[in-house]
């Protein structure tokens, strides 16, 4: 397969070229499913392959997709490392989450098929899933109109909000995920959906015995092009985060809205794993593969989910899906080649620290 073909059309595309791929490495698979289906009628699904150990100590787990839309970069890792996987101990395994939101993914989303935001869906107590930042209900009627996508001065009405509130406020309001809003974007979900459930069992009851784990999350956004920074959930691995700092100079964040380029988030995945492992020590990273400008990417999130809510027989092929798609998964072979040698540098340094 040459390089450029990792990076697949469709979900439908990626779905049959991961479990291909599993099955040429000799992978055991899984497949969780809930009744969905895409736009070609394909099923959907979220698809893991293991390579290693059955009852493993030591995990290396590698997921994409939470976020749909962004899940062509995370997919494009995948075929590469089920190709050339690392070398894995007689007590490890390699553990490869192929799309964790298929119908993101399928229908050029970054929320799920109920409008919610997966990676602010891991709330603990289902207490808790309410209410949004103070920000979030001023910013409300600007971020979600309720009627089609049309010109209406987003950009410079945002800017004038980003005047007026300051910069890290509104991108923690928007971004830390919010509970008032089922038709907003970053919607966390009144409860916890139907493929994290089904996930956190898998996970739990698969990965019993793992008692180290070193997970990447793979994410397409923010950033310098191409090029990909970690954020290091805060309170874990510092090891981890030692030998990371060596090799991500300044590219390399803890989850801490005031220092970083990052910010906090409610219901993560990166809280999920832990609670779930509770005898592992968890390393979690979220990679992220930048695809440019901010304003650009919140402007292309706010057309599709007015899209999505007003006009809702629009195809994949509607151009305000094909404009998010290129705004989370660029089409130019640059972005590619870096995405798939940044992409293998973090496994292979992951891979290095947990199994060696
Ligand atoms: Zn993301």
């Amino acid at each position: 397969m040459k390089k450029d073909r990792y990076f697949s059309k469709t979900y439908r595309q990626a779905r049959s070229r991961f479990r291909r791929a599993a099955r040429r490495a000799g992978a055991r698979t899984s497949s969780l499913h809930w009744g969905l289906r895409g736009p070609e009628n394909e099923k959907l699904s979220v698809d893991i392959a293991i390579l290693g150990a059955k009852r493993a100590r030591r995990v290396l787990l590698h997921c994409s997709g939470i976020h749909g839309v962004e899940g062509f970069a995370g997919s494009a890792v995948q075929l590469d490392l089920l190709r050339h996987p690392p070398r894995i101990p007689a007590d490890g395994a390699l553990v490869i989450v192929h799309c964790l939101n298929p119908y993101g993914m399928a229908y050029l989303r970054r929320a799920n098929e109920n409008n919610v935001d997966l990676n602010r869906n891991f709330v603990e107590r289902d207490g808790e899933r309410k209410g949004a930042h103070d920000g979030y209900h001023r910013i409300h009627p600007l971020l979600n109109p309720a009627s089609p996508p049309r010109y209406d001065f987003f950009t410079l009405r945002l800017l004038a909000r980003i005047v007026r509130h300051g910069f890290r406020y509104l991108r923690q309001a928007g971004a830390e995920g919010q509970y008032s809003y089922p038709r907003g974007l970053f919607f966390g979900g009144h409860r916890l959906e139907d493929g994290p459930l089904l996930f956190e069992r898998w996970i739990r009851k698969n990965l019993r015995k793992a008692r180290r784990v070193v997970a990447i999350d793979v994410h397409t956004g923010i950033g310098e092009i191409g090029r990909d920074w970690l954020i290091l959930e805060r309170h874990h691995g510092e090891a981890f985060h030692r030998l990371l700092e060596k090799h991500y100079n300044g590219r390399l964040d803890t989850l801490d809205p005031e220092n970083t380029i990052a910010y906090k988030v409610r219901g993560g995945l990166e809280l999920a794993i832990p609670r779930i492992l509770k005898k592992a020590y968890v390393d979690f990273v979220t990679e992220e593969f930048g695809t440019g400008s901010g304003t650009g990417l919140l402007r292309a999130l706010r057309d599709e989910n007015r899209l999505y809510h007003h006009v809702p027989d629009a195809s994949p092929g509607h151009p305000v899906k094909r404009a998010l798609l290129e705004r989370f998964a660029p089409s130019t072979a640059l972005w590619r080649k870096r995405v798939l040698k940044d992409g293998r540098r973090l496994i292979r340094l992951a891979s290095r620290y947990l199994f060696e």
